[in-house]
């Protein structure tokens, strides 16, 4: 059965939120899919915060040149204005909104992370700030009466139409476990990253990277899927998961030390612990392999009652593994934390594929180059969440009914796309026992061969693993996982040099005379290379290899 709405959005955090909330101001009917329940993302456990330039020592200017030096010569110079500019005025909105960022005496309160030159990342309950902004966000969006809601709904592929222009989405409906399209005007694309790609990541299960394998299928093209940046402090325990040990502890002070109890990281970058992250993860794994031991990260310098006030979830977590942050060092390691790369968009968040937009964590707009700025991707997603939802009402005026839609699924083998949901409970069973094992596979390949440090002869067998289990009878959510893996091992083995999120072990240096280039991957086609991520600046022509 076919569903009929003005426009969707997929993903309901703050990209999807902000852009639902932009769209239903005209009247629209506006749709929201999400894969979990509506509070389930990224966004909701976003802990350090998010950057602005609102303190009174602050400029737009100084947060636009942190961001490009992060960038390692990857940022798009126009994304990056953008962001920091209409970054203040939405972030005044969202407080206008009630989201509650913390304060003192009244004023707001500004912490310090890596490789920012001001004190300049708000932040909410502590270490809570994506919770509060997902609360705030879903109060506003629901009072609205024409956004509707739609949990448990796992987009599996987009719907086409004769002339290539998005024209819907096809999904798991959770209560009859049959497959539904809906059709729409437009699409947003606000799915999140694809951390959970790897075996070690700090993202909830629902980061697979979808949109990205959706967005491929259905002809669009996704930029820098290489770059992935590795969060140097999630929580090193056995059979527990990579929680997240926010960089804002770094920023207060927090010193990581190896086995022997050495402060290590001076050896490795002047700025020590705040060094760029990919800079801080590679230095841990180098001190794990030398000193057989593990990394450990020691806030003991502050007062146990400091600790409780700044980081309460870090430390109600920490205690529930029966560590006490105040009193002892606690183990860490890196894992997979957030992709740079995504569907290729210019700067209102249109994509390739006419009437399909992208907007937060799926999409390249260019704004974090080679490596994300830290509490930058929380503004991206207001920012260009916003700007998405402003470009699809700016569009409506071009949009003609959809005529011979068909959906675009990872390949086009027949027999593989139209297995459905309702094939019994044995072919349901067994479905469910591949999915798992192939993605339980291709997580340890992209950890182990696809990670924080790569070499050809490593991406290579990835590659050659992935195209096997390829042959088997997969279904599109597993088609999906595997076609976003293969995307970002191919990009990586397509690079030979190493810059910000990607690291070559055969060419451990960067290279801008012929890399300061960005990959683009569309269907059907070999990567090339764009100077811009902008396509409506410039288009990707030189094709490389
Ligand atoms: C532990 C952690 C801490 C972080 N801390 C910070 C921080 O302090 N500051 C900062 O700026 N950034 C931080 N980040 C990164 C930041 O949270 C994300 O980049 C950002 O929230 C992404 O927002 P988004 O709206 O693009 O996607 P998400 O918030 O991830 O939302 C994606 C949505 O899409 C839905 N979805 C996915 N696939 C499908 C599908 N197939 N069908 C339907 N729905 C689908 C999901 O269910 C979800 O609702 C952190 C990330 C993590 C994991």
């Amino acid at each position: 059965m076919s569903l009929e709405t003005d426009y969707i959005i997929i993903g309901s955090g703050i990209a999807g939120l902000r852009a639902a909330i932009e769209i239903a101001a005209s009247g629209a009917r506006v749709t929201v899919l999400t894969k979990d329940r509506t509070s389930e993302s990224n966004t909701e456990y976003a802990q350090g915060g998010v950057a602005v330039a609102l303190s009174e020592d602050d400029e737009v200017a100084l947060h636009e040149d942190d961001t490009i030096a992060a960038g390692a010569g990857l940022c798009d110079a126009e994304a990056v204005r953008v962001l920091v500019e209409d970054g203040k005025k939405y972030i005044t909105e969202l407080i206008e909104w009630g989201t509650e960022f913390d304060r003192e005496e009244g004023h707001l309160m500004f912490t310090q992370e890596a490789a920012h030159s001001r004190r300049r990342i708000l932040h909410s309950h502590g270490d809570s700030t994506g919770k509060e902004i997902v609360r705030a966000l879903i109060a506003r969006a629901g009072a609205i009466r024409n956004i509707s809601f739609l949990a448990h709904a796992a987009t599996e592929s987009l719907l086409i139409d004769g002339s290539g222009a998005c024209a819907g989405v096809r999904y798991l409906d959770p209560l009859v476990r049959a497959t539904r399209d809906i059709t729409a005007r437009a699409v947003v694309l606000a799915s999140g990253g694809a951390g959970a790609l790897f075996l070690h990541t700090t993202n909830p299960n629902v980061a697979t990277g979808d949109g990205m394998a959706m967005a491929y299928a259905a002809g669009a093209e996704l930029a820098d899927m290489e770059f992935v940046q590795f969060h140097p402090t999630a929580l090193m325990l056995e059979n527990a998961p990579r929680f997240l040990l926010s960089e804002a502890m770094r920023g207060e002070g927090g010193i990581l030390r190896n086995a022997d109890g050495e402060a290590f990281m001076r050896r490795y970058h002047t700025a020590a612990e705040l060094a760029p992250r990919d800079i801080v993860s590679r230095s841990i794994v180098r001190e794990v392999e030398r000193t057989a031991g593990k990394v450990y990260l020691d806030m003991t310098m502050h007062s146990r009652q400091f600790l409780e006030r700044r980081f309460p979830k870090i430390y109600e977590t920490c205690r529930h593994f029966q560590l006490d942050l105040a009193r002892e060092p606690i183990p860490v390691s890196p894992a997979a934390h957030y992709i740079m790369g995504g569907v290729r968009t210019d700067l209102h968040g249109r994509t390739t594929v006419p009437r399909l937009y992208a907007a937060g964590e799926v999409a390249c707009t260019g704004v974090h180059g080679a490596n994300r700025l830290a509490s930058n991707s929380l503004l991206e997603g207001l920012v260009f969440g916003a700007r998405a939802g402003r470009a699809v009402l700016d569009d409506a005026e071009s949009y003609k009914p959809s005529k011979d839609t068909r959906y675009a699924a990872p390949d086009d083998d027949t027999t593989t796309n139209h297995i459905h949901h309702t094939s019994g409970a044995s072919g349901s069973t067994q479905h469910g026992e591949i999915a798992l094992a192939v993605l339980k596979r291709v997580r340890r390949l992209m950890w182990e061969r696809v990670g924080i440090t790569r070499t050809r002869s490593g991406l290579q067998r990835a590659l050659n693993e992935f195209e096997q289990i390829g042959h088997a009878r997969l279904r599109t959510v597993s088609r999906n996982f595997l076609s976003v893996a293969t995307l970002v091992a191919r990009a990586a083995l397509w690079r030979e040099e190493s810059r910000g999120g990607h690291f070559r072990d055969d060419f451990p240096h960067q290279d801008d005379e012929h890399w300061q280039v960005h990959s683009i991957q569309q269907r059907d086609a070999q990567i090339a290379s764009s100077a811009m991520i902008n396509f409506e600046a410039e288009s990707p022509v030189s094709v490389q290899r």
